[in-house]
């Protein structure tokens, strides 16, 4: 869903004027150099686009001027060779809008002890250079990230691999269309939120409607395209007997391939790459759509139960993110609880809607009632999820601000069988323990919704809070409670001063 060929970094060179053409020469040789080794990376998924040496003021100024314009450039990558006194990047600093990585490195790696001499010394100046422009980003309070090491290193190459990555999330929900087919779940609270603000804050236009208006693509549907996604619903799972051609439940697995054509093309037809449901209105939708939001899922759409649209558009900013990735990306929810002396462990799952990119192996494809809801017995893709790191994500309103939470956790393969368990889940060790974990998420604010993965780690959610200007918050392995309550009282008082969009 996601082409990353026409997505652009930008990669500019700070100097002055000061040192003459031959050395000026060498910076920009220098500097493409870096820029091949960068583009000849595994690591970073981005093209990065060498830009000429920037001596002054104007110079500057207009290179953002066209980064701001130019619609495949999506961030840009600052690095000062040479000292570039600072007070000239204002005018520049003042008017970007797009991210802004620093990187602090040096063309060479090691000093040249037996051929040093002051040549060498003015013409490698990064040292210095990066920290005047590291003083003005800080004057000006610009949030960017900062990547220190040699650049043909792995470290440093996977830093800014991370960076682009975000950056490609970012570029996403500033023309991100989330639908919220039919409003909120009753009386939920945390699932609510200020969408003006959010589309001041990242971007994202999330807009109502009913579910007649998927009803009307389902009913256009034709008998030829549910037979073509019976063969392939047969093809990529285990069917239960029921389902199967001549199964007494066959006619639920029609109706499941129905509903997923027509909210497929409901979403394709409003341009929208993410989407929210609720159990409560659902009209003349027969099912509660299960394997249906399951696929969607897969290919790449965000999703949110009932109504929970914040969830569903950082899922998409997230599957963007991992694009190409193999692990999977879902959203998910704090289920059920496994207390036990030794440690204690969490059932995460949803009614149906995990999304199969996770799933540990071929997926079962059953059919079961529903408690809730009143509708058609909904079928839905039942697996589990492999063993191996992972974190769940919730972004919340605060009233004055969006709260970004993220809890480190380590996936567990299920201690038995859960044979009469019909969906989806994943059992995991949350960090540093449930206990702590779920204390600290509790004392936040953290959502029962979360998005859940294997591809992105805490950095790319560290370096995406940095870029959207929002809180964050981290429960990993050394989070203690004191500390973690200080930290929301010391952002109480941080954030204050902001309201939200500003
Ligand atoms: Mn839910």
């Amino acid at each position: 869903m996601t082409d990353l060929s026409q997505k652009e970094i930008w990669f500019a060179t700070g100097s002055q004027n000061l040192y003459g053409e031959e050395t000026l020469n060498q910076v920009a040789a220098d500097s493409k150099k870096i820029v091949e080794g960068l583009n000849a990376s595994e690591h970073l998924p981005l093209k990065v686009v060498w830009k000429e040496t920037v001596k002054s003021s104007e110079e500057i100024h207009d290179l953002m001027i066209q980064a701001n314009s130019n619609k495949n450039c999506i961030g840009i990558i600052t690095w000062m060779h040479t000292f570039s006194p600072a007070k000239m990047w204002i005018r520049g600093l003042n008017i970007l809008k797009k991210p802004l990585c620093h990187l602090h490195t040096q063309f060479n790696a090691e000093l040249p002890w037996d051929k040093i001499d002051m040549d060498y010394m003015n013409l490698h100046q990064s040292a210095h250079g990066d920290r005047e422009f590291g003083f003005m980003m800080s004057r000006m309070r610009k949030k960017r990230k900062v990547v220190v090491g040699h650049w043909q290193t792995q470290r440093v190459q996977q830093k800014l691999g991370v960076w682009s990555r975000v950056v490609l999330g970012w570029d996403e929900l500033q023309h991100m269309k989330v639908a919220r087919i039919g409003d909120n779940m009753r009386d939920v609270a945390v699932t609510e939120g200020d969408k003006v603000a959010a589309e001041m804050k990242f971007g994202v236009a999330v807009n109502g409607f009913d579910s007649s208006d998927v009803v009307a693509h389902i009913n256009k549907v034709n008998d030829a395209e549910v037979e073509n996604l019976l063969k392939e619903y047969k093809n990529d799972y285990n069917l239960t007997d029921s389902l199967k051609e001549g199964g007494e439940k066959r006619q639920s697995l029609v109706e499941a391939a129905k509903i997923e054509l027509g909210l497929r093309a409901f979403l394709e037809e409003g341009g929208f790459t993410a989407f929210t449901d609720t159990f409560e209105n659902l009209g003349e939708i027969k099912q509660l759509p299960g394997i249906a939001v399951q696929r969607l899922m897969a290919d790449g759409y965000g999703f949110g139960a009932e109504g929970d649209w914040k969830t569903a558009a950082l899922l998409r900013a997230m599957k963007v993110m991992a694009t190409g990735m193999k692990k999977g990306t879902s959203f998910m929810e704090d289920y059920t609880y496994h207390f036990t002396p030794e440690k204690s462990f969490v059932l995460g799952s949803h009614m149906l809607e995990i999304c199969s990119s996770i799933a540990d192996g071929k997926p079962n494809c059953e059919v079961h009632p529903l408690g809730i809801g009143g509708k058609a017995d909904p079928v839905r893709l039942v697996f589990n999820a492999p063993a191996g790191e992972a974190l769940n994500a919730s972004l919340v309103d605060m009233g004055n601000r969006f709260r970004l939470i993220v809890n480190e956790v380590e996936a567990v393969t299920p201690k038995a069988d859960l044979p009469k368990l019909p969906v989806a889940r994943v059992l995991w060790d949350a960090k540093p323990d449930l206990e702590t974990a779920a204390t600290a998420w509790i004392l936040a604010g953290g959502a029962h919704h979360t998005v859940y993965t294997q591809d992105i780690t805490t950095e790319y959610l560290e370096d995406f809070a940095d870029i959207a200007g929002i809180e964050l918050l981290v429960i990993d392995e050394r989070t203690r409670v004191r500390d973690f309550k200080d930290t929301i009282n010391a952002n109480e008082a941080y954030y204050h001063q902001f309201q939200h969009g500003m």
